[in-house]
C-alpha cells in the first residue's frame, strides 16, 4: 500500500472504532438472547413437544401477523425453503423465468432453480441497493411480448412468469412502480424479505405487498430461531395451501396416511418457534439499537473522504440489517485492502456477494445490462451491525 492508501485506510480502521466498543473481535452480526428465551424453550422441552406441532408455532406465526400486519403467517424450517414454496405458490413452473436481482444470497436464485426455472438476473439501483423497476420496465419493453395474456421472452421464448425484488439489507425496494410494472407485464410478485424483518416501505411492513414473501430467522438476521422462516400472505387460500406443502401435504386423518400432492417436510419445529416467540417480543428494541447504531455510523462517517454511509431511501424505514459502507468511484481499487486491514483490525467485514451471474452454475442465464450491480459489487462493504453495537 502507498501512503495515501494507508491513510484512507487507516482514516477508516479510526472511524470504525470511533463507533464500535474496544473488544478483540467484533463479528457483522451477533444474536441477542437477552429476553425469555431459556424460559420458553425449557417450556418447549418440558411439554415434550418439540417437533413440528405445537403452541409455539402457532403463536409465533400470530406475532409474526401482529408485527407485520401480514393477515396469514406460514412458519418454515428455514427462509430458502419458504421462498420455494412462495415461488410454487406464485405459479412458477418448469421452463419458466424468473426476475431475480444479480446482487443477492444465493438463495434468490436456487429456489427458482428448485422449481426446474431459470433466474433471469435484473440490475439493482444505487439508491436502494436492490432491483431497478425503470430500468427493468424499459427492458422489458424491449425484450417481451405477450402471448395469449402470458409475458414471453422474445429472446428465450419462455414465459417471464414472476419477479422477485429482495430488499438488501434490509433496505426496502421502490415497490410502487415495481407493482405497476407487474400489472403491465402480467407477472406475480414474490419478495424475498429475508433481510428486512421490521423494515417498512411507505409505512407498510415488506413482504406484505407481495402475493407472497419470505422471511428468513437463520443466526445472522435480525432475529433468529436457530434456523427458520416463513411464508407471508394475504389470502387465506393461499396460507392454507402453505401449511399443507410445507407439511408433506398430509390430508387430516386420526391414523390414516394420505398425500394429494408432492409435498415437503418444511415446517418449522415447535422449540425454533419458542425461541422465535422470544425473540419476536425484542424485535421493536433491535430495531431502535440497530436504527441508532446506523445514525452513530452515518454521524462518523459524514467528513471522512473517499468513502459514504449507506442510508435509507426517503419512502422507507429500514431496519439496518447490515449496514453499508460505499466507496466512491476512485477508491473502489483499494477495497480489498481495505476489507484485509479491517478483519486483521479485529472489525469483520464483507464485500457484496458475488454476483450470481459471475457464478458458475448461472453463467449461461439470461441477463440485462448489470452495470450498477457490477459497479456496486466493486464498492460495497458490510461493517458490524449487531443490534447491541447500538445501545
Ligand atoms: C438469509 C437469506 C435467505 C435464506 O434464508 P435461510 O434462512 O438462511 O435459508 C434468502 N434470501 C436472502 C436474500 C437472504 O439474505
Amino acid at each position: 500500500m502507498n501512503g495515501a492508501v494507508k491513510e484512507f485506510v487507516h482514516s477508516i480502521i479510526n472511524t470504525l472504532e470511533s463507533v464500535l466498543p474496544s473488544k478483540e473481535y467484533i463479528p457483522l452480526h451477533e444474536p441477542e438472547f437477552s429476553g425469555r428465551e431459556w424460559e420458553y424453550v425449557k417450556d418447549c422441552l418440558d411439554s415434550g413437544w418439540v417437533s413440528s406441532v405445537g403452541a409455539y408455532v402457532d403463536r409465533f406465526e400470530q406475532m409474526l401477523c401482529d408485527y407485520t400486519g401480514s393477515p396469514y403467517a406460514v412458519a418454515a424450517v428455514n427462509g430458502t425453503a419458504a421462498l420455494h414454496i412462495c415461488l410454487l405458490l406464485a405459479g412458477v413452473k418448469a421452463g419458466d423465468e424468473v426476475l431475480v436481482p444479480a446482487a443477492t444470497f444465493i438463495a434468490t436464485a436456487n429456489t427458482v432453480t428448485y422449481c426446474n426455472a431459470i433466474p433471469h438476473f435484473v440490475d439493482v439501483e444505487e439508491r436502494t441497493l436492490g432491483l431497478d423497476p425503470h430500468k427493468l420496465n424499459d427492458y422489458l419493453k424491449e425484450i417481451s411480448e405477450f402471448r395469449r395474456g402470458i409475458c414471453y421472452n422474445r429472446l428465450t421464448g419462455r414465459p417471464i412468469r414472476a419477479v422477485v425484488p429482495m430488499h438488501t439489507f434490509g433496505h426496502p425496494v421502490d415497490l410502487d412502480p415495481l407493482q405497476e410494472l407487474c400489472e403491465r407485464y402480467h407477472l406475480v410478485m414474490v419478495e424475498d424479505a429475508a433481510e428486512s424483518l421490521g423494515s417498512l416501505y411507505k409505512g407498510q411492513h415488506t413482504g406484505t405487498r407481495g402475493l407472497v414473501s419470505s422471511l428468513s430467522f437463520n443466526g445472522n438476521k435480525t432475529i433468529t430461531t436457530g434456523g427458520g422462516g416463513a411464508i407471508l400472505t394475504n389470502s387465506k387460500s393461499i396460507a392454507k395451501v402453505a401449511k399443507h406443502m410445507t407439511t408433506q401435504a398430509k390430508t387430516p386423518h386420526r391414523w390414516e396416511f394420505n398425500h394429494d400432492l408432492i409435498g415437503y417436510n418444511y415446517r418449522m419445529p415447535n422449540i425454533n418457534a419458542a425461541l422465535g416467540c422470544a425473540q419476536l417480543e425484542q424485535l421493536p428494541g433491535f430495531i431502535e439499537k440497530k436504527r441508532n447504531l446506523a445514525r452513530c455510523y452515518q454521524v462518523a462517517f459524514q467528513d471522512i473522504p473517499g468513502i459514504r454511509f449507506f442510508t435509507e431511501p426517503d419512502f422507507a424505514r429500514s431496519n439496518y440489517w447490515l449496514n453499508v459502507l460505499i466507496l466512491d468511484e476512485e477508491f473502489a481499487r483499494e477495497r480489498d485492502n481495505l476489507l484485509e486491514s479491517t478483519n486483521n483490525a479485529g472489525i469483520m467485514t464483507r464485500p457484496l456477494w458475488t454476483l450470481m451471474h459471475k457464478l458458475s452454475m448461472y453463467h449461461d442465464c439470461p441477463r440485462m445490462d448489470l452495470s450498477v450491480a457490477e459497479d456496486l459489487e466493486s464498492r460495497v462493504i458490510n461493517i458490524p451491525s449487531s443490534a447491541y453495537l447500538g445501545k
